[in-house]
């Protein structure tokens, strides 16, 4: 992963696969220039140390050496996510809080370093739907008032299309289409999105059945050789599919699809 650092040396490009994963630079990096939102905060928060603990640690790390001065920050990041109470659920444990109020401390934790990239990790699947939208409007808030980039991994089409301006679609570990959402939703052309778009259940029509995307996704010690998704795509050209790795073709600017329908576009870049 290369990162364009947005605080100290603008303008570097730093490869944070060559540091030293013990290092000092990437311990700077880690909390401070990119900070993570965890899936399940009850497994990624330390069950032994308060909430308060674990973000004043952070604080500690990148913003202040001065504990009373980090204890300040942490309560304002707790009020900040909307966290009820913060006096008292700073001194409590994880396990104390309930899910939705983990979450919001797990954000209040990856903030507090001011990130300028934050990585959310499906940080509302274990939330019922009206806490997930407190937590979504919380992050696309928190986002337009400190101008942090967020990217966001989930599998739900519907939180996609409320967070996100840019999407990669991925299947088998690679990007098999990437462009803006609303491309996405109206003019995707990689058979797996168009078949994860079709999967939406829908009250309009008069269907008596969900679309289902046929067959398993292969193992990861028997890939097929050509493309990822052959085995289970209706459109696929046995002897061109499966003939060798597919690269991404630009369809347009801004628009990339690993498809050999897609194969009268140029190449783009291969990631
Ligand atoms: S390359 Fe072939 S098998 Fe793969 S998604 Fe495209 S049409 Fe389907």
């Amino acid at each position: 992963m290369r990162l364009r650092r947005s605080k100290a040396g603008q303008g570097d490009i730093v490869d944070i696969g060559s540091l030293d994963p013990r290092g000092e630079e990437l311990r700077r990096i880690r909390g401070g220039e990119i900070a993570i939102i965890f899936q399940e905060p009850m497994k990624a928060f330390s069950p032994i140390h308060t909430i308060g603990d674990q973000i004043v640690e952070s604080i500690l790390l990148h913003r202040t050496k001065d504990r009373s001065e980090a204890k300040r920050i942490a309560l304002e990041t707790l009020r900040d996510v909307g966290m009820s109470n913060p006096g008292q659920r700073f001194g409590e444990y994880p396990h104390q809080l309930s899910g939705g109020m983990r979450q919001r401390a797990m954000i209040a934790m990856a903030l507090a370093g001011r990130p300028g990239l934050l990585i959310a990790d499906e940080p509302t699947t274990a939330l019922d739907v009206t806490v997930q939208a407190q937590v979504l409007r919380l992050i696309n808030g928190l986002k337009e008032e400190h101008g942090t980039a967020v990217l966001f991994i989930t599998h739900d089409l519907g939180v996609i299309a409320e967070m996100c301006d840019e999407v990669a679609v991925m299947y088998l570990g690679k990007v098999v289409e990437s462009t803006d959402v609303d491309t996405l939703f109206y003019g995707a052309v990689h058979p797996y999105t168009q078949a994860l778009l079709a999967s939406i259940p829908s009250l309009a029509g008069n269907r008596d059945r969900l679309e289902t995307i046929e067959g398993t996704v292969p193992i990861p010690v028997d890939l097929p050789a050509g493309c990822g998704f052959f085995g289970r795509c209706p459109k696929a050209r046995p002897g061109v599919c499966d003939a060798g790795e597919v690269p991404l073709y630009e369809v347009k600017p801004g628009h990339q699809v690993r498809c050999v329908l897609a194969g009268s576009g140029k190449e783009a870049n291969p990631r």
